[in-house]
């Protein structure tokens, strides 16, 4: 590790991390981006839908760039509500997705971190893998650098964690506590390959476009969480994410959960055939704003996962982490030309995320996971609810219609017409 002094250290080349090093090394400053796994991405977990417009204002056009690692652009999104025999799906496919920024792409991350991370280099920043941060050093009650786990010591103006959930640097900042099982969810995902052309015909696409499905219902054995299935290349990412406190109440692996989801009807053809490329799990936030810790301090900031910045109910993460680290450099860049890291110098990130998306969408959706864990039925009655009404719709019994109207209506009464009203009303801050 070289001795001299940067202006910014980023740990973590994660989305966040990359993202805040890019900014600040095109702006001219020295930055180190330190990251723990053998290279950036080889330990990063991700479903992994990739959002345009976040990465465009970093790297602008980068889907024209031959060399970024992108899978396929998104053209459907579905939902399906599952019970254990039936299923139920809806989704919107549109060729506008493709227009001006596309909206997403599938990625794999492994290769996405690297070439963002090649980016942040060819930007400027040093990039150091295979060093893992175990604290901050505090000069004169500021954070003036980091140690390593092999105790060397790296001075710099001003240290950003973006370090991912679980931030070992914003607890030894004395940030966050050590994030509770409520507070997170554990994502598990197979990569299983399988041919372009069996892919497209599965998924009805045409050649090189993708699609992207979340599965709520019997999917998830009464846990609160999803499966999710997306297209890449010549692979499909098939995932599930619970939470953690679930997982832990009913003694089941996320493994063992994802086992069960392969074996569903629906899934069990998708996925037929495919050879499983590789297996692994992650944790993602999800104390949403109220695990929201102090974002700054003096000479420090901490941006992405690391400050829970998550929005689950969007399937969104990676994309606030880009533009929280985007502002985080832009901060530590006006904080330069200032010559101001203390606290009050990097204030001002707080209200560029408060202007941006990130703090009100995470604001917006914060008794979202709440409400729907406090009714189970979310999880079981109302996906049997949804299939047995479809049933109804679309059963040609020799039943009048009429009859078929009051079935319905009784299964609609089982739980209540108000109580209904009281579960659904919350998950209007999910509908747009
Ligand atoms: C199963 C699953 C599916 C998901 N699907 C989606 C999706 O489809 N779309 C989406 O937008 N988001 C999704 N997310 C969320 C998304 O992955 C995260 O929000 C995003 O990766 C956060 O980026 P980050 O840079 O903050 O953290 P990370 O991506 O976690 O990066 C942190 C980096 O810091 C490094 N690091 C950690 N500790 C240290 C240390 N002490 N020293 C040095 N380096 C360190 C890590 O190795 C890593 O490279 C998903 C998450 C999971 C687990």
């Amino acid at each position: 590790m070289p001795e001299s002094a940067y202006d910014a250290i980023v740990v973590g080349a994660g989305p966040a991390g990359a993202s805040a090093a890019i900014v600040m090394a095109r702006a001219g400053l020295k930055v180190a981006l330190l990251e723990r796994g053998e290279y950036p991405g080889a330990k990063n977990v991700q479903g992994a839908v990739l959002y345009s417009r976040m990465l465009h204002e970093i790297v602008p056009d980068f889907w024209k760039l031959p060399d970024a690692p992108l899978e396929r652009p998104i053209v459907e999104q579905k939902t399906c509500v599952t019970t254990e025999d039936s299923w139920l799906t809806f989704g919107y496919k549109s060729l506008k997705f493709l227009e001006g920024v596309p909206n997403c792409y599938t990625i794999i991350r492994a290769r996405f971190d690297q070439w963002y991370a090649a980016q942040a280099e060819a930007a400027g920043a040093e990039l150091f893998c295979g060093v893992t941060v175990r604290e901050v050093i505090r000069k004169d009650g500021r954070v003036a650098g980091i140690k390593t786990s092999d105790n060397d010591e790296l001075e710099s103006s001003v240290v950003l964690a973006c370090d991912g959930v679980n931030s070992l640097l914003a607890q030894k900042a004395g940030f966050i506590d050590e994030l509770k099982p409520v507070e997170v969810a554990l994502g598990a995902k197979e990569v299983i390959a399988l041919d372009s052309g069996v892919i497209e015909d599965r998924f009805q696409l045409n050649a090189g476009e993708g699609s992207a499905m979340e599965m709520f219902g019997s999917i998830s054995l009464g846990m609160l969480g999803y499966a999710f299935l997306y297209t890449n290349k010549e692979s499909v990412s098939l995932g599930v994410g619970c939470r953690l406190c679930d997982y832990q109440a009913r003694g089941i692996r996320p493994s063992d959960h994802l086992e069960l989801v392969k074996r569903h009807p629906y899934i069990k053809k998708l996925i037929s055939g495919g050879k499983i490329l590789e297996y692994s799990s992650h944790l993602i936030p999800e104390g949403g704003m109220k695990s929201l810790p102090p974002l700054f301090a003096d000479g420090f900031l901490v941006a992405g996962d690391a400050a829970q910045m998550t929005n689950p109910a969007f399937r969104e993460g990676s994309n606030l982490a880009m533009t929280a680290g985007r502002l985080a450099g832009e901060t530590v860049i006006e904080a330069k030309r200032k010559g101001d890291f203390s606290a009050a110098g990097l204030g001002g990130y707080a209200g560029k995320l408060k202007s941006s998306y990130v703090l009100p969408d995470m604001e917006e959706v914060s008794d979202l996971e709440q409400a729907v864990a406090s009714s189970p039925e979310f999880m079981t009655f109302y996906p049997k609810l949804a299939c047995d009404l479809a049933h109804l719709r679309y059963s040609v019994d020799g039943v009048p219609k009429r009859e078929h109207l009051k079935r319905a209506l009784k299964l609609l009464s089982r739980r209540g017409y108000w109580r209904m009203a009281k579960d659904l009303w919350p998950l209007r801050k999910a509908a747009l």
